[in-house]
């Protein structure tokens, strides 16, 4: 069976204070949280150190991003090994964010995600169209692209391991998400996608998460869906107040 899973991603927000206080009340109420569900947050990566060393089994870490190289002259770069040495089991990669302001392309991510693999971290592999995209009927192509030009080099059971996340563009921080049938839709074409080059049995353990300003009041809709196995959750996801009920709406 595979997972549902909630993430909240606090993108670079949040100070010091304020993240170990909203990390702090998202423990004292993770006895609130739905015990089916598996619950991330993904803090700026300066933080994931301390949390880490005050974790709770029910909150698990994911970084925002972290290098396709090993180690070495790389400035400003975070490893997969550095996240593991501190118990990081997530972490996003080719966050829509990171593909138009970072340049991430395809092609890297395939990198990051193999980096990230070979040290037992978690992918939460992102995609999604832009506005453009979907207004000219090429959604899905662009979605096939993403998804298969990263990813379809892996064996079934390294893909076994990843997490996917669809997020289209245009649904992302706008206030706009996709409709219930329009999440559906896309995430049904994932795992036919996947299903197709791996088999049904491989396609049905992958959990695809939607992100696009998912929030308590659309939550449980877009979870009801057969492929929809969660969420990768931005604003909603800076206050326990709004995370908590997402998680729960499943
Ligand atoms: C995101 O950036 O991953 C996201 C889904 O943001 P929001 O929920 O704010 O649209």
């Amino acid at each position: 069976m595979r997972k549902n899973i909630v993430a909240g991603n606090w993108k670079m927000n949040l100070s010091h204070k304020e993240a170990l206080s909203l990390y702090d009340s998202l423990k004292t109420n993770s006895n609130e949280m739905d015990k089916h569900t598996t619950v991330i947050v993904a803090p700026p990566s300066i933080y994931l150190s301390e949390f880490s060393k005050n974790k709770n089994e029910k909150i698990k870490l994911a970084a925002q991003n972290c290098s396709e190289n090993e180690n070495g002259a790389f400035t400003g770069e975070i490893s997969a090994s550095m996240l593991q040495s501190i118990g990081v089991e997530y972490c996003l990669v080719g966050h829509s964010e990171r593909r138009a302001y970072f340049n991430e392309t395809n092609e890297l991510l395939k990198h990051k995600v193999e980096a990230l693999l070979a040290k037992a971290i978690t992918p939460i592999y992102c995609f999604g169209e832009v506005l453009k995209e979907r207004e000219s009927g090429n959604h899905f192509e662009v979605v096939k692209a993403q998804v298969s030009e990263a990813l379809f080099h892996l064996s079934a059971e390294a893909i076994s391991k990843i997490v996917l996340a669809y997020e289209p563009v245009w649904a992302i921080g706008t206030g706009k998400t996709a409709s219930p049938d329009q999440a559906q839709e896309m995430h049904q074409f994932v795992r036919r996608l996947l299903s197709d080059k791996y088999g049904e049995a491989v396609a049905k353990e992958i959990s695809i998460l939607y992100g696009g300003s998912c929030k308590p009041t659309n939550a449980k809709e877009l979870f009801a869906n057969q492929d929809v196995d969660g969420g990768l959750i931005g604003g909603a996801a800076l206050k326990a107040e709004t995370f908590i009920p997402v998680i729960n709406g499943f």
